[in-house]
């Protein structure tokens, strides 16, 4: 997607601290972390909100909270971490490609 700023990072044309890759799925740290441990995994198909999912990319979508608890595991916040999805500019949605973000590395890692 043009001028998508995360479908840039998948091409690689900006450049990200990658955590994880396979043929569908990214994560990488986010570039301003809101707890010890702040990333994103997305999915490579460009699909701006959660509200655009369609049930062809349910099993996608679950791959993202997979993968992202695994990486939370291995660093070492799979005691307490937030995955947040946010939707529409309103939400605080910046970026329009859907992104999990997982959120841990302290106690109530940002609190609501
Ligand atoms: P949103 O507010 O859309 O849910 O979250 C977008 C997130 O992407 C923010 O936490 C922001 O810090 C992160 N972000 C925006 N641009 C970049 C970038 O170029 N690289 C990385 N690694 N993170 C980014
Ligand atoms: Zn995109």
């Amino acid at each position: 997607m043009d001028n998508c700023i995360f479908c840039k990072i998948i091409a690689g044309e900006i450049p990200s601290k990658k955590l994880y890759e396979d043929e569908e799925v990214l994560a990488f740290w986010d570039i301003a972390p809101q707890s010890p441990v702040h990333f994103l995994v997305i999915p490579k198909k460009h699909i701006a909100r959660p509200a655009d999912v369609t049930e062809a990319d349910d099993a996608l979508i679950g791959k993202l909270i997979r993968i992202g608890s695994q990486l939370a595991k291995e660093h070492n916040t799979d005691d307490g971490f937030r995955i947040i999805f946010n939707n529409g500019a309103k939400a605080g949605q910046e970026v329009f490609h859907i992104h999990l973000h997982i959120i841990g590395g302290r106690d109530k890692p940002w609190a609501l």
